[in-house]
C-alpha cells in the first residue's frame, strides 16, 4: 500500500525521489523517508513520522547530495507510525538499505533467529529482517549481494515490493516484487523504479512491469537484468505508458477527490467507449465474444470485491439477475477466501478491484481458479495483478483515480457491470431487442445527467455546512439504491471521520430506528422508479420520530419532498442507471462536510489507496 520510489542514473536523486513520493503519498503517508548515497559515498537515510513535507524539512540542513537513491512512504502494518519504523532501514552493518511494500508473515521466527546469531534490530517492524536477512546470507556464506537476495527471499513468506541499495555499488539497485506491484522505467542513461507508475511518467514512457516473484538488477550504463527466485532468468519487456502526466495532477481543482467527482461525466464515457452500438441496440464486450460458451453456460456468478467494488458488485447482482436472469452472489473477497467456499467448475467469479491489486480479491481470484472457475477481471489499472489472474475481462479505462475515497472508479464499475449484463442477455436472449435499445440509449445520456447534478455542488456545499458537527448519519435507500445507501455511507466516514450507516429503508424498523431522534440526520434515496411508495413510507416512519431528512430525489418530486428538510434532484433515468446519478450528490455531500470539518480528504486517516495487504 506504501509508496515506493527509486532512481540511478546521472540526475541528482533526491528531487525526483521527493516529487516521486508526493506522487505517490496517496498510497500511504504516515511516514516517509529516503536513502542517498552522496558525494561522500557515504550511505545515508533521513526518515521521519509524517508527511513527505516533514521529510523534507528534515533533510533541508543535510547532504541530499548522489545520483542513487530510494525513497518510502509508509502505511504501518507493523509496529506505529514513527520515526525509527519508517523505511529505509539499513542491514547490521549499514552497508544496505532497504525500503518494502507488503507484509513479512513469517518475520517473528526470523528476527527471533536472526538476533540469537548477533544482528541488532532498530525497528518494530517486519520489514527490517529482510535486509537483515540478506546481509546474514553475505556473512554467512560469503556470497555477493546479487546471490544473497534470491536466497533471503525464498525464505521470507509473505508479500512484497522491495528496493536495495549497497553503498558499495553506487551504480546499482536490485528491486524484487511477490503479491505487491512494482514498475521499472527506462530512461536514458538512467532507471526509474515505482510501486506504481505516477513517480516515472514524467521522465519517460517506457517500462518494465516486473513479473511475479521476479528480482530485477538495475544497473546504469547496463541492459535491465532480470531473474526470479530460482535464478532464472527472463528478458525484460518494455511496454509503452498510456497515462499522461495531466492525469495524476489536480488541474485547478483543491482535491483530487473533487477533481476525480467532476470527471464522471467524461469517465464515464470512457468507460463505455467502442462498446456501446446504439444503433444496434448491442453492447460488445470483446472478454464476452471471445468467451461466450463458458460465460453463457454459467450455472451461477460469484462477484468477490472489498470496500466500494463490493457496492458495485451488489448493483452488478441486481443487473445481472434482472437482465439474464442467472443467480448472482455477492461476496466480501476477504470472507470468501477464508470460509471454504462452496465454487463449481460451472461458475463465473467476477472480480472488481479499481488497483487491480486488492490482495483480498487477487486471493479470492487464486482460489476460484483452483476450483476451476471461470474468471471475469474487472479493473482499472491496464496490466495490474487480478486483470492478468483472470481468464478475460473488462477495463474501466478512467484514467488514475487519486482520491483514497474511490468515486469515479465506482461509478464506472457499475457502468462496466451493466454492459457485462447486457451483453450477457443479448447473447441469452433474455432481454428483447427493444428493451435493450432504449437501455443503451438510456445510458449514453447519464454524462449529461451527471453534468446536471455537478452543477448543483455549491449549494450541496452550502447544506453539508450545517452538519460539520454532526456525529451520525443513517444512510437509506432500496432496491438499486440499497447499496447506493452502503457506499454514500462509506464515503461520509472515510473523508469526515463522522459515524454512518447505510442500511436497507425496509430494514431500518429492525433496529437502527431506535437511533432516530431530531439530532439524527437520515439520507434517503428516494428517486421515483422502484418502490417509491414504500419507501415514503419508510420516511414517514422517520419523521413521526422527528428524525431529519436529506433526499434524494428525481427532478419534479412533490411528496419525498414536502416531507424532506433538505432534498437533492437527479434527472429522470431507468432504475438500473438510478445509482450512477444518485450516488453523485452523496459524493459531493461527504466531500463538503469533511471540509467544514476541517479533515484532509485526498488522506484521511488510517487509509491508503490500493490495498496490498490483507
Ligand atoms: N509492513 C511494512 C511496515 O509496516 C511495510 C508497510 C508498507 O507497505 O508501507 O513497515
Amino acid at each position: 500500500m506504501c509508496g515506493i520510489v527509486g532512481y540511478v542514473g546521472g540526475r541528482q536523486a533526491y528531487p525526483i525521489l521527493i516529487k516521486g513520493l508526493t506522487r505517490l503519498e496517496y498510497r500511504g503517508y504516515d511516514s516517509a523517508g529516503v536513502a542517498l548515497i552522496g558525494d561522500s559515498g557515504k550511505l545515508v537515510i533521513y526518515k521521519t513520522k509524517g508527511k513527505v513535507k516533514d521529510l523534507e524539512a528534515v533533510t533541508a540542513d543535510k547532504d541530499i547530495s548522489g545520483s542513487i537513491g530510494i525513497a518510502h512512504t509508509r502505511w504501518a502494518t507493523h509496529g506505529e507510525p514513527s520515526d525509527i519504523n519508517s523505511h529505509p532501514h539499513y542491514s547490521e552493518n549499514h552497508n544496505l538499505a532497504l525500503i518494502h511494500n507488503g507484509i513479512i508473515e513469517n518475520y517473528l521466527s526470523l528476527k527471533t533467529e536472526l538476533t540469537r546469531k548477533g544482528y541488532h534490530f532498530q525497528s518494530q517492524t517486519d520489514t527490517e529482517v529482510v535486509i537483515q536477512l540478506i546481509q546474514y546470507m553475505m556473512d554467512s556464506r560469503s556470497v555477493s549481494l546479487e546471490e544473497a537476495v534470491p536466497l533471503a527471499l525464498n525464505l521470507v513468506v509473505g508479500a512484497y515490493a522491495l528496493v536495495i541499495m549497497d553503498k558499495d555499488q553506487p551504480d546499482k539497485l536490485i528491486a524484487a516484487r511477490k503479491g505487491s506491484p512494482l514498475i521499472i522505467g527506462v530512461g536514458e542513461d538512467e532507471y526509474f523504479v515505482g510501486s506504481d507508475a505516477s513517480p516515472i511518467i514524467e521522465y519517460t514512457h517506457k517500462v518494465v512491469y516486473l513479473g511475479e516473484e521476479q528480482i530485477a538488477y538495475i544497473k546504469r550504463g547496463e541492459d535491465l537484468r532480470i531473474t526470479d527466485l530460482r535464478n532464472e532468468e527472463h528478458t525484460a519487456r518494455i511496454s509503452e505508458l498510456e497515462m499522461s502526466l495531466s492525469e495524476i495532477e489536480k488541474g485547478g481543482f483543491p482535491h483530487f477527490m473533487l477533481k476525480e467527482i467532476f470527471e464522471q461525466p467524461r469517465t464515464l464515457k470512457a468507460s463505455m467507449q467502442g462498446r456501446l452500438h446504439p444503433e444496434l441496440g448491442e453492447v460488445k464486450l470483446s472478454g464476452v465474444i471471445d468467451n461466450r460458451e463458458r460465460l453463457l453456460g454459467a450455472k451461477r456468478i460469484i462477484i468477490c470485491a472489498c470496500g466500494t467494488s463490493w457496492h458495485a458488485g451488489l448493483i452488478g447482482k441486481y443487473m445481472i439477475e434482472e437482465f439474464t436472469r442467472k443467480p448472482v452472489e455477492v461476496e466480501y473477497a476477504s470472507e470468501f477466501r477464508y470460509r471454504r467456499p462452496v465454487i463449481f467448475p460451472t461458475d463465473v467469479v467476477i472480480a472488481i478491484s479499481q488497483s487491480g491489486e486488492t490482495a483480498d480479491t487477487l486471493a479470492a481470484v487464486k482460489l476460484a481458479r483452483e476450483a476451476g472457475a471461470f474468471l471475469f477481471g474487472i479493473c482499472n489499472v491496464v496490466g495490474s495483478s487480478i486483470a492478468r489472474a483472470t481468464d478475460t475481462g473488462c477495463y474501466t479505462h478512467i484514467g488514475p483515480e487519486i482520491g483514497v475515497a474511490s468515486t469515479k472508479a465506482f461509478t464506472a464499475q457499475v457502468t462496466t457491470l451493466f454492459l457485462l449484463a447486457l451483453s450477457l442477455a443479448e447473447q441469452l436472449g433474455t432481454v428483447t431487442d427493444e428493451r435493450r435499445a432504449q437501455l443503451v440509449n438510456e445510458l449514453q445520456r447519464i454524462p449529461e445527467k451527471i453534468e446536471k447534478i455537478l452543477q448543483h455542488d455549491g449549494e450541496i456545499a452550502d447544506i453539508a455546512k450545517i452538519f460539520t458537527y454532526t456525529r451520525n448519519f443513517l444512510y437509506l435507500g432500496r432496491g438499486y439504491n440499497y447499496p447506493v445507501a452502503l457506499e454514500g455511507a462509506l464515503k461520509l466516514k472515510e473523508i469526515s471521520y463522522i459515524h454512518a450507516e447505510g442500511y436497507p429503508a425496509a430494514e431500518m424498523k429492525h433496529g437502527p430506528i431506535a437511533l432516530i431522534d431530531e439530532e439524527m440526520p437520515v439520507v434517503v434515496i428516494a428517486p421515483k422508479r422502484g418502490n417509491y411508495e414504500k419507501i415514503l413510507s419508510n420516511i414517514q416512519e422517520v419523521k413521526a420520530r422527528k428524525g431529519r431528512i436529506i433526499s434524494v430525489v428525481t427532478e419534479g418530486d412533490t411528496d419525498v419532498k414536502a416531507l424532506s428538510d433538505w432534498s437533492f434532484e437527479i434527472p429522470d433515468s431507468e432504475e438500473c442507471f438510478e445509482p450512477i446519478l444518485s450516488i453523485i450528490p452523496l459524493q459531493l455531500l461527504a466531500y463538503h462536510i469533511a471540509i467544514a470539518k476541517g479533515r484532509n480528504v485526498d488522506q484521511p486517516r488510517n487509509l491508503a489507496k490500493s490495498v496490498t495487504v490483507e
